[in-house]
């Protein structure tokens, strides 16, 4: 019989009603950390304890691809290397050093979480999860796992990766979308917690589900914890409310280039503080557009399509002109979108001036040739 040791309780009764089957949940806690100490990944937050690091890579991988998180991830740290720094950056530089990893709402929520911080906590993020949560954008997720990784607290987490694990390992048939059915994940959750190493128990449930007890085909062949698991038809679950269609919208924007210069609108709406092609009020009549995309944004399949416009007499107020975009806090549509039409516009004048036998060609040349005819697209 398996003797309880300090820090280990008793096994508890499966959450089931209908169920009287003990969980050992001792040997399944050793059975998932022996396995997570051989094959876990080797991420960089978890080479910290730094809750500034450990935020920042929480926040980032929301809706987000492990992979893609990486490369940001480290230039996020050396360009906002803590609290302070990130406070008094403007949010322009922050939108561009987010640029490319979407759902922007999420740089503008940890750029109000590093001020409030600074102020309210002297730069010091707090140890309680209560006050964590009262800090914009950080939700009982986000919490429990800074908590957990980088204090070490025993607080337990649900994510989608855990999600699916739980569900698979109970069995659990009930929409997980649901509060109810939420509220029972996160039950189960605590209730396989250790009251020590909570750290490394959560990392572990994270990469079970990331890497063995996956989506569509789970591993259960090679699975570490594969005699706990209660699941009869894994690929089945978790079970889900179905997603509303996918919706579709057509959004048309104007390039207008004047002098070497790009016209970019500051946005107010999805893109808030991002610059964006401006936007048209209506179609332009007898006019085919010189660029077309489809990009996802959440539930809606966004086709953008932009038209070549000539210069105003007078920018309005949220317009400026660009000389370089480098610098400049895009949304990746219509950053590709601008990349894509100048750099189309300079080839053009490269073949005629090469033509030409002109060994001098400049951007702003190249774009002040095209800007003489307007309809040349
Ligand atoms: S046995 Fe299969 S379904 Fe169960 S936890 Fe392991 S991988 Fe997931």
């Amino acid at each position: 019989m398996h003797a309880v040791s300090a820090g280990e309780t008793l096994p508890f009764i499966c959450v089931n009603p209908s169920s009287s089957v003990v969980f050992p949940k001792t040997q399944f806690r050793r059975a998932l950390i022996n396995w997570y100490r051989r094959s876990g990944r080797d991420l960089p937050w978890r080479d910290t304890r730094d809750p500034y690091a450990i935020l920042v890579s929480e926040l980032m991988l929301q809706q987000t691809q492990v992979a893609t998180v990486i490369p940001y991830y480290n230039e996020w740290l050396c360009r906002f290397p803590d609290f302070t720094s990130l406070a008094r950056a403007s949010e322009n530089d922050v939108l561009h050093a987010w640029q490319g990893l979407g759902y922007y709402a999420r740089a503008r929520n940890l750029h109000a979480a590093a001020k409030a911080v600074v102020d309210r906590h002297g730069g010091r993020f707090p140890r309680l999860v209560e006050k964590m949560q009262q800090l914009p954008g950080i939700g009982k997720y986000t919490a429990h796992a800074v908590a957990s990784f980088a204090f070490d607290q025993s607080v337990p987490i649900v994510e989608s990766n855990t999600a699916r694990v739980l569900t698979r390992l109970f069995d659990f048939r009930e929409s997980i979308d649901s509060h109810a059915g939420r509220a029972t994940l996160w039950q189960h959750s605590a209730k396989l917690l250790p009251k020590r190493n909570a750290g490394i128990f959560n990392s572990a449930l994270i990469d079970l589900g990331a890497l063995v007890c996956i989506s569509r085909e789970p591993k259960c062949a090679i699975c570490p914890v594969k005699r706990f698991c209660r699941a009869e038809n894994p690929q089945t679950l978790p079970v889900r409310q179905s997603r509303s269609r996918t919706k579709r919208l057509i959004e048309e924007h104007a390039f207008v280039i004047r002098q070497g210069k790009v016209l970019l609108e500051q946005s107010a709406a999805r893109w808030r503080g991002m610059w964006i092609l401006p936007p048209l009020q209506t179609s332009p009549a007898n006019q085919q557009p010189i660029y077309k995309s489809i990009f996802p944004f959440t539930n809606h399949r966004i086709a953008l399509l932009v038209y070549r416009r000539p210069a105003p007499k007078a920018a309005i107020a949220k317009q400026r002109w660009f000389e370089s975009i480098d610098r400049v806090p895009m949304p990746s549509p219509h950053r590709r979108a601008t990349q894509a039409l100048v750099s189309k516009l300079f080839s053009r004048d490269c073949r005629s001036s090469q033509r030409k036998r002109t060994s001098t060609i400049t951007p702003a040349a190249v774009v002040k040739a095209v800007m003489g005819s307007p309809n040349r697209e």
